[in-house]
């Protein structure tokens, strides 16, 4: 495990009141800036911290999986879409499509996902922080503190030259 992962499993319960109150902080500030430092931060900590060693999004929040995904799954994986769904979707309580299980039916022992190529797209996506968005998915970084390392650090980092 990389120091990183180590100090945010250390620090994120403690941590997770002053991140919210900078994430408020910063919905006063949504920019074109804000987003590119998003971005350059992502950069940075992805550096730092390898998904491989962490896994933890895989094995807490089961992902979002729209009607592509599973097509382009099911194909993958030689399947019928109808039985691809009755095997590994499920509906969540706000009745979107979501993966069965946590974690993820498709997480390997060595954190590896088993079909990485065609993964869903919130997959693709998560944490949200990259791709000049960071600042469209401000509520979801406080709660992500909790769950990804990455996000945690992103924003200890946005704090520390933006003290809240
Ligand atoms: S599909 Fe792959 S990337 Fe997505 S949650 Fe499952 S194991 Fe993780
Ligand atoms: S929780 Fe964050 S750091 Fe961990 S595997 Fe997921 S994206 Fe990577």
């Amino acid at each position: 495990m990389t120091d990183l992962i180590k100090d945010w499993n250390n620090r994120k319960a403690a941590k997770n009141k002053s991140h919210k109150k900078f994430v408020k902080r910063l919905k006063q500030h949504r920019s074109k800036r804000l987003d590119q430092w998003g971005d350059q931060l992502h950069e940075q900590v992805f550096k730092e911290v390898d998904c491989l060693d962490c896994a933890n999004c895989c094995t807490s929040i089961p992902p979002l999986v729209n009607k592509s995904d599973i097509n382009r799954i099911a194909k993958h994986l030689g399947t019928k879409t109808a039985d691809f769904k009755v095997k590994y979707i499920t509906q969540d309580e706000d009745g979107d499509q979501v993966m069965n299980a946590s974690p993820c039916p498709f997480l390997e022992s060595d954190n590896k996902c088993q079909i990485y190529e065609v993964r869903p797209k919130a997959c693709r996506e998560y944490p949200h922080t990259n791709q000049q968005e960071f600042t469209k998915h401000l509520e979801l970084h406080a709660i992500n503190t909790q769950y990804c390392p990455a996000v945690f650090h992103i924003l200890e980092r946005m704090m520390a030259s933006f003290p809240v």
